[in-house]
């Protein structure tokens, strides 16, 4: 029998077994497909406390989202990282001073240590936008892999105990009396999606961290009294080539009201986003429309002296964003902050709503404290000050002179992104490797064998839509034939494996 079992392996499973596991409890995380591979891969990839929600004075959200930008950027400095964003002010829509207290607020609703406070600005003719856009202001959040930061919290999990099991779905699950302690608990039904083995999990308490298939499992947890409403909606990003030169990235503000982002992907794209469409099918077959892309690109149109059109788009993800369902009729308005819900009967089970990728620490932190009464003898909070796997240095400027000494032939290009992926875990990822050659194969844009491996062997990485899409972004670089003989490499480690 087992402590906690958590299904789904989101941003919010992981962290919530991570946070269970270094508390001493035993832990089993069950994601019936690829960790990550749902709404946690698919966001705009920001730790931000969220300018737009102080218009519906999301106070408490913007206050704690801005405080664990500073947190996150300490316990993942491979991963996170600051990014400046630039705000055009658009005569006919938010007034300067509002948008200039909206700021102030941001800057000092939270302590900021790192972060660099905002202001305002003059936009010149070497700028990428329209002359029409005279003015502006600057400000501060941050910028997230949000997919790695999964990984890395499963590691953690795994690092104290939790057991992470991929591709295995919670089928069924059932309460009944243990004749050991005479409680109520869980036996879960889990079916590994490759080998279609099934498994049974004791548990005393269940964790529902589903995303958007919350209201669906939950219903089958209990039928009763199934949770509270969840209110699906949908978000899609567009990546095109890089736009302009500059690091910063700009919020655009649309006479919707919305904001779509405009971020420095990967070198050499931009990432555009996103949209907002109530959804009702399959979370797991939510893909853009052509409606949103015309959205997007007219939004960034708008702004930008030179955009790519629709031939141009490398790349495009959606995702479903699982949020409470509190009756406003515009989807952008719907609150982005969490809910938990503890129920006891049968048996003790946390139920998981809404929440964002930077809250997910906060998220796993509240969890646990609803669930000392379930486990009184479970140790204190601890991952306030903790470094995720491979976040242990201070700066990524000191840590490529450290490793640039210590592996002079390493190219510095891909010293540096993997830095961006692995922080000092690179070392683990070169094992015994002393040349270019003992990387291995190249399968096209720096992606070695040797990395592969790695990710298929310590990241849980099993296909190459994994390693191209979500431990790395590869996929944007690598053309048909090298994908295909990436893939062709994945299945044969699998096969071996199997
Ligand atoms: C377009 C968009 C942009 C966003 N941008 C941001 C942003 O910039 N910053 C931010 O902080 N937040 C952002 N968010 C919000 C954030 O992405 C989500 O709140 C967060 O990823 C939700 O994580 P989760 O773990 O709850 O859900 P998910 O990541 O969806 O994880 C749930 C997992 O449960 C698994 N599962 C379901 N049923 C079962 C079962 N029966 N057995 C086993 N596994 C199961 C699924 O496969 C899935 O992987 C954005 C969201 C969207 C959609």
């Amino acid at each position: 029998m087992i402590d906690l079992l958590v299904i789904g392996g989101g941003v919010n499973g992981a962290g919530i077994a991570a946070d269970a596991a270094g508390r001493g409890l035993s832990v089993v995380l069950c994601e019936r497909g690829d960790l990550g591979g749902a709404t946690s891969s698919a966001s705009t990839k920001l730790i931000h406390g969220g300018l737009r929600y102080l218009e519906t004075y999301q106070f408490r959200l913007v206050r704690e989202s801005l405080a664990e930008r500073e947190v996150l950027l300490h316990a993942a400095p491979h991963i996170v990282w600051p990014l400046r964003f630039r705000l055009p002010h658009h005569k006919a829509l938010r007034p300067q001073w509002m948008i200039r207290s909206g700021l102030f607020l941001y800057d000092h609703l939270s302590k900021r240590v790192s972060l660099p406070a905002s202001h305002g600005l003059k936009f010149e003719h070497t700028d990428p936008l329209k002359s029409e856009f005279e003015a502006g202001f600057e400000y501060s959040d941050c910028w997230v892999d949000d997919a790695r930061l999964v990984v890395l919290n499963a590691m953690q999990a795994q690092n104290h105990g939790a057991s992470i099991m991929p591709r295995t779905v919670c089928e069924h699950i059932d309460a009944s009396l243990d004749s050991v302690s005479k409680q109520m608990v869980w036996t879960a039904t889990l079916r590994d999606i490759n080998s279609g083995q099934e498994q049974k999990v004791k548990a005393r308490c269940v964790i529902n961290a589903t995303g958007p298939w919350v209201g669906k499992l939950g219903r089958q947890l209990q039928p009763q009294t199934p949770p509270a409403d969840v209110r699906l909606v949908k978000g899609s990003h567009i990546i095109v080539p890089r736009m302009y030169e500059g690091e910063e990235a700009y919020i655009l503000q649309n006479p919707d009201g919305r904001v779509v982002f405009v971020i420095p992907y990967e070198k050499q794209y931009s990432l555009i986003g996103t949209t907002e469409e109530d959804y009702t099918g399959d979370p797991s077959a939510a893909a853009i429309s052509p409606a949103e892309i015309t959205y997007l690109l007219s939004v960034t149109n708008s702004y930008f002296k030179k955009v790519p059109d629709a031939s141009q788009i490398v790349h495009h993800f959606s995702g479903v964003r699982p949020l409470i369902d509190d009756g406003d009729e515009n989807a952008s308005k719907v609150s982005r902050d969490y809910t938990l819900e503890l129920s006891r009967s049968p048996a003790p089970l946390l139920t998981v709503f809404g929440g964002k990728i930077t809250t997910y620490r906060r998220l796993a932190e509240s969890a646990m404290d609803q669930l000392r009464v379930v486990f009184p003898d479970m140790a204190r909070k601890w991952t306030l000050e903790a470094r995720l796997p491979g976040g242990d240095f201070e700066s990524q400027q000191q840590l490529l002179i450290d490793l640039a000494a210590e592996f002079p032939w390493l190219d510095t290009d891909l010293l540096e992104a993997w830095i961006k992926r692995y922080g000092t875990l690179i070392r683990v990822v070169l094992g015994d490797a002393k040349t270019l050659d003992d990387l291995g194969v190249c399968f096209g844009a720096d992606l070695y064998e040797c990395e592969v491996r790695y990710l298929m062997r310590e990241e849980w990485a099993q296909t190459a839509e994994d390693i191209m899409w979500r431990r790395t972004k590869s996929g944007l670089r690598l053309n048909a034939e090298q994908r295909a003989s990436l893939t062709r490499f994945c299945d044969s480690e699998q096969t071996l494996k199997a």
